[in-house]
């Protein structure tokens, strides 16, 4: 299923969903020709650090910036919507010990085109390397130091937007010296979701910006504005997703009255123990797409994770839709909080299992099995 909306709508600040606070600090960075060499941009997944980090770097590199806009007419602007400026590098984490990132260099701009919302499976996966190990290599660090030695070809400034540095691990001392002493009119962006596996040193030589999570009214207003999606369909994603804008776009896309449906389908083909039933839903669950098979088991992860808060939260505070509140109070008479504890591991686990390929009907056999046997447990 396509995942492509407007093409590259995340360049200017105006299109970046959500952070106001951070936007205005950033932008106010460059109107006071006060930019920080290094800027650590840190955050939860899904979030608007790269989308924010982008729209950056197109202001400082716009030639006629005004009103606190890029103009997406000049030279720099132009180029940045393709993200192919000269001046402007980028670096992330990808396969290969022997490779750099300008290989797949063509990919990484498709990629933060359409998903400049996503996540390093996601990226893995837009790679067809799932099951692979990610990382920023010894060669790649030593190209970043080669390309901001020289000249820059068509601006002042020189830009590297560094996507996940916690991938870098120890390579980062290699980088060290050139973000303390950076040639001049050098700009290092550093983009990272974890920010604990980034070697201290780096970190204090970086000005640190926190980005919030986005909010679910954030979240929706993009569905709905950005992303065109009705409504209901928005509150409902946004809620499940947690303040993760990229989760959001692939529920929304996959339907969430749809899913609410399909997880009690599932939940009492579980709970029937009918092994017919359970191999029949396991193979239509099989023909899924990779896409819709997460989504679904988010889904559910949500679902009964409200379920545990019914007895103790009144209706409206919960994160569910009004038509599905009547079944999660069903559900909640028969299971309690503890067997729904051991659903959410099995959920979290399954999701994870299939992130990284596994085969699908083992998997979710084994998921349903063990479903049952808590569903079933006195
Ligand atoms: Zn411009």
């Amino acid at each position: 299923m396509s995942r492509t909306f407007d093409s590259s709508p995340h360049m200017k600040f105006a299109q970046t969903i959500g952070s106001i606070h951070t936007k205005d600090a950033l932008r106010s960075l460059v109107d006071e020709d006060n930019m920080p060499h290094a800027l650590l941009l840190s955050g939860a997944e899904g979030n608007s650090k790269l989308a924010l980090a982008l729209a950056y770097t197109t202001y400082l590199m716009c030639e006629n910036r005004a009103d606190g806009a890029s103009c997406g007419s000049c030279r720099s602007c132009i180029k940045m919507e393709k993200y192919i400026h000269p001046d402007v590098h980028f670096s992330f984490p990808f396969t290969g010990a022997k490779s750099v990132a300008d290989e797949f260099i063509k990919p990484w701009r498709k990629f933060i085109q359409e998903k400049p919302y996503a996540g390093i499976s996601d990226w893995m996966e837009y790679l067809d390397a799932p099951t692979k190990q990610p990382n920023i290599n010894t060669k790649e660090c030593k190209a970043i130091i080669q390309k901001l030695n020289m000249q820059s070809f068509e601006s002042t400034n020189k830009v590297l937007i560094m996507w996940l540095p916690e991938y870098l691990r120890k390579e980062g001392n290699r980088l060290l010296k050139i973000i303390e002493e950076p040639t001049p009119n050098t700009y290092f962006i550093l983009i990272t979701e974890k920010i604990s596996n980034i070697l201290p040193t780096i970190i204090s030589r970086c000005q640190l910006v926190k980005v919030p999570p986005l909010q679910d009214k954030e979240i929706k207003e993009a569905l709905m504005g950005q992303y065109r999606f009705d409504a209901s369909k928005a509150q409902n994603a946004a809620f499940v997703a947690e303040g993760n804008m990229q989760k959001a776009l692939d529920i929304v896309q996959i339907g969430g009255k749809g899913l609410h449906d399909e997880v009690l389908v599932w939940f009492r083909t579980c709970y029937s123990q009918k092994t017919i039933d359970l191999v029949n839903w396991v193979d239509n669950f099989d023909r899924k797409s990779k896409d819709e098979q997460k989504s679904f088991l988010m889904y559910a992860l949500n679902f009964f994770r409200e379920i545990a808060r019914v007895p103790v939260l009144p209706e409206k505070a919960l994160r569910i839709e009004e038509s599905e509140i009547q079944t999660a109070k069903k559900i909640a008479g028969i299971i309690n909080f503890e067997k729904i504890e051991k659903l959410n591991n099995i959920l979290t686990d399954t999701i994870y299992y299939i992130e990284r390929n596994a085969n699908i009907k083992v998997l979710m056999m084994d998921t349903n099995i063990a479903f049952k046997n808590i569903l079933r447990q006195k």
